[in-house]
C-alpha cells in the first residue's frame, strides 16, 4: 500500500515594529534581561492596552499580500493560560474573528505552478522566554520578559502540502515576501521567524486525513524539513505495523534527528477565550485598506522575470539579485547608473557578494561603504579604458576599504592604463631585447610564446598596459 503526506504550516512573526504591540517598550533583541518591560506588557493591574497601529498596518499588508478577504471589523480575544514566562496568564490574541481568512500563494514547483491555500492571518503578542540554566548541581529555569507582548503575526496555511519541496519553497517565497514588505526581519536563529509543521500520513486515496502531528522547535527551514522528514518516516511505519497514529503534539530534537512526544494538544476550549475588554473594536477604514494595496511591492518572482525582460538578464543572475530586496534595489540603481545591466550585475554576483561574505555584512552596509553612484563611477572608467579589469578589482577593495573615490585611488596610486603607444613601445622593445629565445620560439611557429610576452610587458608596466595596443604592437613587430 502507499501512503500519502500531508504537511501544514503555522508561521510565527514578530513585526519588525520598534516598540510592543500594546506598550510602547523596546523589540530589541538581546537587550539584557527583562529591561524591555513596563507595567503594561508584564501585566500590573490598572494598565491597559494601546494597539501599535504600525504592527496593524503591517499585518493587514501581510494578509492582502496572502490575497485574504480582510475582516475590515474585528477584535482581539484574551487566550487564558498559566505560564510562567506569561505574567498575565492570558495573551491577546485573535481566534475567533482572524483579520484574514481564505487567501492564497502561488509557488513554483520545477517551473509547474502550485496554489498554497491559507487559512488564516492574525495578529497577537508574543510571551517572554524561559532560559534553563544548570548551576551548582541545581536545575533551575530563569524567566526573560523583554520579548513579552511583542507584535506577532500567525499565518496558517491549508493542508495543501504534499512534500519536502513544496514546503522548501513555501517557506522561501512566504520569508522573501515578508523581507520584501520590510515587515518581518526573518532571523530564524533569533526566533523573529518560526515555522511549525503539521504532519499526518494516510493511505493514498483515504477520504480522510490522518491524525496529525504538530511538531515544535524547529529552529531553521533544515530543521523543518528534516523533522517533517522524520515524521513522515515515523508515522508512515506506524501504519505499515498495523498501528494507529495519534493527534499530539512532538518536540523536534535537531541534534539527535529525533522527535519525541511532548504532549496531549490542547482543545480551544481550554484556553477560555473571550473578547478583550480592554479593547475596542478594531476598525479598518476602506482608505486605509486601500493605502496598503497600493503599497505593496513588487515581489521576487514578478521581479526577477522583469529583470530578464527589462534588463536582458539571464534567468539565473536575475535570481540571485532579486533574493534580496536591498540587493535588487543596488543592482537598479547600478545598471541605471553604467547602462550596462550584465556588467553592473557581474560586478554584484562577484566582486560584491565575496566582499560581503567575507566582512559578514549585508548589502545595506556595504552600500553605505560603496553606494551604487561610487562604483558605477569606477565602471565607466573601466569601459572607457582609463584601467582595465584586474586593476578595477583592485580599486574596487581599496574603495571598500577606504571609501575613496574611484578617480580618486586611480590618480593617487597612478592606475591608468597605458594606451600611450610611444610609451607602450619602448617597454616592448625592452621586453624583446630581453628575452631573444621567446621570440625566436614564436617565429618557428610556437604560437603561445606571445603570451609569455604580454606578461613580461604586463610585469613591467604593473598591469597597466593596454592588452590592445600591446597586441596590436606585438604583431608589428613580431611580422
Ligand atoms: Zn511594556
Amino acid at each position: 500500500m502507499k501512503y500519502l503526506p500531508t504537511i501544514g504550516l503555522e508561521v510565527h512573526a514578530h513585526l519588525a515594529t520598534k516598540s510592543k504591540m500594546f506598550c510602547g517598550c523596546k523589540t530589541d533583541f538581546g537587550a539584557e534581561p527583562n529591561v524591555q518591560t513596563c507595567p503594561v506588557c508584564i501585566g500590573m493591574p490598572g494598565t491597559l492596552p494601546v494597539p501599535n497601529e504600525l504592527a496593524i498596518d503591517y499585518a493587514i499588508r501581510v494578509a492582502v499580500a496572502l490575497n485574504c478577504n480582510i475582516t475590515q471589523v474585528t477584535y482581539f480575544d484574551r487566550k487564558n493560560y498559566y505560564y510562567p514566562d506569561l505574567p498575565k496568564n492570558y495573551q491577546i490574541s485573535q481566534s475567533h474573528n482572524n483579520l484574514g481568512d481564505d487567501g492564497w500563494i502561488d509557488i513554483d514547483i520545477d517551473g509547474e505552478t502550485m496554489r498554497i491555500n491559507i487559512d488564516n492571518v492574525h495578529l497577537e503578542e508574543d510571551a517572554g522566554k524561559r532560559v534553563h540554566s544548570e548551576g551548582s548541581g541545581t536545575r533551575y529555569s530563569e524567566v526573560d520578559l523583554n520579548r513579552t507582548g511583542t507584535p506577532l503575526l500567525e499565518v496558517v496555511t491549508k493542508p495543501d502540502m504534499h512534500t519536502l519541496e513544496q514546503v522548501d519553497a513555501f517557506m522561501n517565497d512566504f520569508r522573501s515576501m515578508l523581507l520584501y514588505m520590510g515587515v518581518c526581519d526573518c532571523k530564524m536563529q533569533e526566533g523573529s521567524l518560526r515555522f511549525e509543521a503539521s504532519v499526518s500520513v494516510a493511505p493514498e486515496g483515504a477520504s480522510e486525513l490522518g491524525p496529525r502531528c504538530e511538531l515544535k522547535n524547529l529552529n531553521s527551514m533544515k530543521s523543518v524539513l528534516k523533522a517533517a522528514e522524520y515524521e513522515i518516516g515515523r508515522q508512515t511505519s506506524v501504519l505499515k505495523n498495523g498501528g494507529q497514529n495519534k493527534q499530539e503534539t512532538r518536540l523536534w530534537d535537531d541534534e539527535r534527528g529525533v522527535s519525541a512526544r511532548m504532549r496531549r494538544k490542547e482543545g480551544s476550549a481550554d484556553y477560555r477565550y473571550f473578547p478583550e475588554p480592554d479593547l475596542i473594536l478594531l476598525n479598518i477604514s476602506d482608505e486605509r485598506l486601500a493605502r496598503i494595496r497600493d503599497e505593496l511591492p513588487e515581489f521576487a518572482g514578478r521581479r526577477s522575470k522583469r529583470f530578464q525582460t527589462e534588463y536582458g538578464l539571464p534567468a539565473y543572475d536575475a535570481g540571485v539579485l532579486v533574493a534580496d530586496a536591498a540587493t535588487a534595489d543596488y543592482f537598479e540603481r547600478l545598471a541605471a547608473q553604467t547602462n550596462d545591466p550584465k556588467a553592473a550585475s557581474n560586478w554584484i554576483m562577484t566582486e560584491i557578494m565575496r566582499e560581503m561574505k567575507d566582512r559578514k555584512i549585508e548589502i545595506e552596509e556595504f552600500s553605505g561603504k560603496v553606494p551604487a553612484h561610487r562604483l558605477g563611477a569606477l565602471i565607466k572608467e573601466q569601459k572607457s579604458g582609463t584601467i582595465s579589469h584586474n586593476i578595477a578589482k583592485e580599486v574596487f577593495a581599496e574603495m571598500v576599504e577606504t571609501g575613496e573615490d574611484a578617480p580618486a585611488i586611480i590618480e593617487r596610486k597612478g592606475l591608468r592604463q597605458i594606451s600611450d603607444t610611444g610609451e607602450l613601445d619602448a617597454v616592448v622593445e625592452k621586453v624583446l631585447a630581453e628575452n631573444p629565445s621567446a621570440v625566436d620560439d614564436f617565429k618557428s611557429g610556437k604560437k603561445q610564446a606571445v603570451g609569455f610576452l604580454v606578461g613580461q610587458i604586463m610585469r613591467e608596466t604593473k598591469g597597466k598596459a593596454n592588452p590592445k595596443v600591446v597586441n596590436k604592437l606585438l604583431a608589428e613587430k613580431l611580422g
